[in-house]
């Protein structure tokens, strides 16, 4: 059985908590796509942790941890997280990489940073991880599979000719220094014996778990709003974050995803660069504040430490994003962030060109949009903790039936709070 956690938006929707807490009792968990290029934060007993590529039941030594063929593996940043958590006191996670998964390398994390430079102010504000550059490649047919690291003639043969591609591009459109087939060569090479315990078939690995009646998860990055298809293109990230790529990036059959636990945030954030379109987005004073209450240490990047951009939760967005993903249920996080406000706004239209619309639009409409909100009453008191819905005080409940009713969508996972066991279930 196969149950994705995926997010409805821009990503950062808090689904790195609710993964972990779901991953207790999972069997394995599945990267589909996607890089290191966002981060999820987890808070557990060894303490607080960004992970970048690796998988969220990392924590946990019953649970085997699939990077999957849909990742971009930048190999220097898994090696590195891996002993950055077990130097924590984390024990060694089971994990296998599949050997059909491509090999970010560091050719595409220069490219991301000239083609920003380039770009200079219409640049779309990519972390520089070589993201773009890696997938375009993959599609082009120029990537590297981690087997290959395994065939020194094959390896070779392939770096010469993703090389001889790239040195046109960096000598006559970015006027940099050309890259040397060799050094590069070497570099791979000496990842092969450190990253071998890890590599695997993970293809027949997934089928055979399957088969064995085993929970499966598929852990998303990123948000429907970054799907390069259905998503704010080219605001986009630039590889699938709908459920529906598990098919492809985790290679499960399509028919074996039952549940789709689609996050959201009581609130929107968004990082990414200022032209990107953000309907319901908060400025000024107001903003900043939601920003430093938001998320468990302020709305911040967990990979860039950008400043996040904050707003009202956009109904129109939020709904059209469980749509695309499939969501058969909602996670609410962070709804305790909201306890300060006496009264709280919720997008659930935009006016476009004098025109009130209530479905997401595509992007160049998207862009003229302006915000109509419905003002609901606050609860104005903290429930952070609290882990019972009748609990709850009538207010927030009322706020949690409303953002229901609009995405129409069941929320049946309400989080209290950044820890664990601040969560409640409807
Ligand atoms: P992800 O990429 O979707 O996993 O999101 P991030 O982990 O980057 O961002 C979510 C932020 O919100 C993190 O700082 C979490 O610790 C925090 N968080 C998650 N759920 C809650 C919650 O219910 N309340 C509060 N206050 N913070 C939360």
């Amino acid at each position: 059985m196969i149950k994705a956690i995926v997010g409805a938006n821009w990503g950062d929707e808090g689904k790195g908590k609710i993964t972990d807490l779901l991953a207790e009792s999972s069997d394995v968990v599945i990267r589909f796509q996607g890089g290191a290029n966002a981060g999820h934060t987890i808070i557990n007993d060894y303490g607080r942790f960004a992970l970048h590529i690796l998988p969220s039941g990392t924590f946990y030594p019953h649970i085997t941890n699939i990077i999957g063929n849909g990742v971009a593996v930048d190999i220097e940043k898994f090696l590195s997280e891996l002993e950055s958590i077990t130097s924590q006191g984390v024990p060694v996670p089971k994990i296998i990489i599949s050997e059909r998964a491509q090999i970010l390398m560091p050719y595409h994390t220069l490219q991301d940073a000239y083609e920003e430079e380039r770009l200079g102010g219409k640049a779309f504000g990519s972390t520089k991880s070589g993201i773009a550059p890696f997938y375009s490649d993959k599609y082009a047919k120029t990537g590297i599979q981690i087997c290959d690291l395994y065939d020194d003639a094959r390896l070779m043969d392939r770096l010469r000719r993703a090389v001889e591609v790239k040195n046109v591009l960096f000598a006559h459109l970015y006027h940099k220094p050309p890259l040397d087939v060799n050094a590069l060569y070497e570099t791979l090479v000496g990842y092969r014996e450190r990253l071998r315990p890890y590599v695997g078939d993970a293809v027949l690995f997934v089928h055979n778990a399957l088969k064995d009646g085993k929970t499966i998860l598929l852990e998303g990055q990123l948000g429907s709003m970054k799907d390069p298809d259905l998503g704010i293109y080219p605001m986009t990230t630039s590889s699938h974050t709908l459920a529906g790529f598990g098919c492809i990036g985790a290679a499960v059959p399509p028919t074996a995803i039952k549940e789709v636990i689609c996050v959201t945030k009581a609130y929107s954030s968004c990082v990414g660069s200022k032209t990107e379109p953000f309907v319901s987005e908060l400025l000024g004073d107001a903003g900043d504040e939601l920003r430093r209450r938001g998320g468990d240490k302020g709305e911040f990047g967990a990979t860039t430490g950008r400043p996040r951009r904050v707003g009202w939760f956009d109904a129109i967005a939020t709904k059209y994003g469980c749509m695309v993903q499939g969501a058969t249920e909602v996670a609410l996080t962070c709804l305790d962030v909201l306890g300060y406000l006496n009264e709280i706004p919720v997008c659930t239209g935009y006016e476009i060109d004098g025109k009130r619309i209530t479905d997401f639009p595509v992007t160049p409409e998207l862009m003229k949009a302006k915000p109509i909100f419905t003002v609901l009453p606050g609860w104005q008191c903290d429930i952070r903790g609290i882990t019972s819905w009748d609990a709850l005080p009538q207010a927030a409940k009322d706020y949690v039936a409303f953002l229901e009713a609009q995405i129409g969508v069941p929320i049946k996972i309400v989080s209290t709070g950044p820890k664990r066991h601040e969560i409640l279930y409807r």
